[in-house]
């Protein structure tokens, strides 16, 4: 049938993820089917979503369905669906690469991490579907036509790398895929799979994960799957597993959700929802390119998948499906955004959703951790868009503190934790726990025996610009403006007697300080960086600066300690002869000092090192 044959090589990226199948151990290898089959029914959804605006793609009394065939003879396998099909271009572009973005990062650190489950994480994170074929067979020919085309396009591969096209002739509309089963050992010596060739074994598998799949999957002439809508029957109907072979279905990932949830609106408007959390933040979470959004059912006729109009952006990890009964069936995706409806579901779906993760975080904690974990980054997102669940949002998030205890803590938690006395809420921003726990900022906090919140996401920086007042009380950066710890009239007293050590070194660090004072948040360093109450943190600055390829510092206020005794000594000093000549060296030491225990870089290391041996020098 075919006429002219081309060869082509699989993207780098597809051939590693295919080398992976061919070779791998998994030992489910029968899932390969339910990858068959779900990418047969996504292709009749398209098809039947394209023939909304074009209804001459579908006959008129045309079944829309999935047929499967086998011959136990030629070890064949072949599902054939007559969807929406693949001209010869979106073939080569589906079939032989991997498009998402990252793949080639992804594949990389698995195989530095030698994680005995390459390929299971990996196909968590993709569901590398169609190529799942190869862990069954030595070769695979595709056949495909586009709904609306004239000509069918074969596809053929061994696994090898390379793979063949050629031109069909004719063929009906949709795709067909044929495996080339490897040889079938059965018995002790055998590689203990099953034979896919037989009747009561695809039947087992059709069953097993494809039973809820919304078009007929025929078997010599039989119609195997229930085709019921999990949604529409009721929680004790349905078994875990059922759930989560759907999830599976729908998410294309292989992985388990974490939890599942079904929500139901009765009354004026109709509509339900099936749910579920993943257990694993999908590699793309962050990536413009990444494909979220649930499935919009209109009464369980599919309309759209991946409609992101259902929930806000920050919950765009969540899965599943909504059925509504009030929206109308031609609903397009420009409409969606003004559509009533719409806004109705997403307003009440994100209040549920925030209840039941509320729910998680009450009755089980740890699992609510282990969310948090992954897709805590992303939720934080809420605080500067969702201001009508504002209050709910702030009792969910989570971080990390100075409580000897360890772990995340709520800001609620933490509120009831706060000592008599105590007017804030204490937080510090930085790069990550190690860089933050050991700031000097912290050392008058912690002998008070006040908690500081360790703020150590780069989202947090924004985070707490839109976080509100808590029980009245405000939050505060310990790095931030002047500590107010009570003891504000002591420095002011002390002042005086420091007036000349800090003009001195005030003279000397002008280029690089906007104000040289006493501090109240030191009990062991001599010194200290802060920023202002309205300047942009030390952390913040620099994600900026890396953000805009340019380097920009603000000035610090540069802080002492009176009751260190350097700093003491330093004062009698100059107290005795306002050119000591130590002054110079002193600025320029303890200035780097505090760049360096801020975790900032120092601009001139050079001036740095040669005052600290001349410092050294001395005093040896
Ligand atoms: P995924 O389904 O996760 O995108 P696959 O590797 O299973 O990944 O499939 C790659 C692409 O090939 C699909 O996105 C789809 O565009 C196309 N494809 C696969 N099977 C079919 C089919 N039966 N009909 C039409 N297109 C298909």
């Amino acid at each position: 049938m075919s006429t002219k044959v081309e060869t082509f090589q699989f993207q780098a990226e597809a051939r590693q993820v295919l080398d992976l199948m061919i070779h791998s151990l998994y030992t489910n290898k029968e899932i390969f089917l339910r990858e068959l089959i779900s990418n047969a029914s996504d292709a009749l959804d398209r098809l039947r979503f394209e023939s909304l605006s074009k209804p001459d793609l579908i006959g008129a009394d045309e079944k829309l369905e999935i047929r499967i065939a086998s011959d136990t003879e030629a070890r064949t396998l072949t599902v054939e669906d007559n969807g929406i099909g693949m001209s010869r271009d979106e073939v080569i572009a589906n079939i032989g690469t991997i498009a998402k973005s990252g793949t080639r990062e992804l594949i990389q650190t698995l195989k530095e991490k030698q994680s005995s489950d390459v390929l299971t994480s990996l196909i968590g994170q993709f569901g590398v579907g169609f190529y799942s074929a190869f862990m069954v067979a030595d070769r695979v020919t595709l056949v495909t036509r586009r709904a609306g085309e004239e000509t069918a396009t074969q596809w053929e591969s061994v696994g090898d790398g390379t793979f063949s096209i050629a031109d069909a002739g004719k063929f009906t509309r949709g795709t067909s895929i044929t495996v080339h089963l490897k040889k079938f050992e059965e018995g002790p010596d055998g590689d203990g799979v099953d034979d896919f060739t037989s009747q009561w074994v695809i039947e087992g598998i059709v069953k097993r994960y494809s039973d809820f799949v919304g078009y007929p999957v025929i078997f010599k002439d039989r119609q195997l799957n229930s085709m019921k809508p999990i949604w529409t029957r009721s929680r004790s109907e349905v078994s875990d597993d059922e759930y989560k072979e759907f999830y599976k279905h729908i998410s294309h990932d292989w992985n388990e959700p974490m939890t599942t949830w079904s929500f139901r609106a009765e009354g004026r408007s109709e509509y339900q929802a099936l749910l579920f959390v993943p257990s694993q933040a999908p590699f793309d979470l962050f990536y413009t390119t990444g494909k979220f959004g649930l499935h919009l059912y209109v009464r369980r006729v599919l309309i759209m998948e991946h409609c992101e109009e259902l929930l806000p952006p920050y919950l765009r990890f969540m899965r599943g499906v909504v059925d509504s009964a009030d929206l109308p069936l031609n609903v397009s995706r420009q409409r969606l955004q003004e559509d009533r409806h719409i806004t109705q579901i997403r307003k009440w779906l994100t209040k549920k959703v925030l209840d039941s993760f509320e729910e998680m975080q009450k009755g089980e904690p740890e699992k609510y951790v282990e969310f948090w974990n992954q897709f805590g980054r992303v939720v934080k997102e809420g605080a500067s868009f969702d201001f009508d669940n504002k209050d709910k949002l702030m009792g969910l998030y989570m971080f990390e503190s100075s409580r000897d205890s360890g772990g995340l803590t709520t800001i609620r938690d933490y509120v009831a934790r706060m000592k008599e006395g105590q007017s804030a809420i204490y937080y510090l921003t930085g790069p990550s726990r190690r860089a933050v726990e050991n700031s000097p900022h912290l050392e008058a906090f912690k002998e008070k025996g006040y908690e500081v919140l360790y703020l150590v996401d780069p989202v947090d920086e924004i985070l707490v610009q839109s976080l509100p007042e808590i029980d009245g009380k405000k939050l505060k950066s310990v790095g931030k403006g002047t500590a107010d710890l009570g003891t504000e009239k002591d420095l002011k007293e002390k002042t005086g007697e420091f007036s000349a050590l800090l003009e001195a070194l005030q003279k000397r660090l002008e280029d690089r300080v906007k104000e040289v004072r006493l501090s109240s948040r030191l009990t062991a360093s001599p010194a200290c960086l802060v920023v202002s109450e309205e300047d942009v943190s030390p952390n913040l600055e620099k994600l900026l600066s890396q953000a805009k390829g340019e380097k920009t510092v603000q000035k610090r206020i540069m802080e002492l300690n009176p009751d260190n005794e350097i700093v003491v000594r330093m004062r009698d000093r100059i107290q005795k002869d306002e050119n000591d000549p130590l002054i110079d060296d002193f600025a320029q030491v303890l200035f780097g000092y505090a760049v360096l225990a801020e975790g900032s870089e120092l601009q001139d290391p050079l001036r740095f090192n040669q005052a600290l041996v001349r410092t050294l020098g001395r005093s040896v």
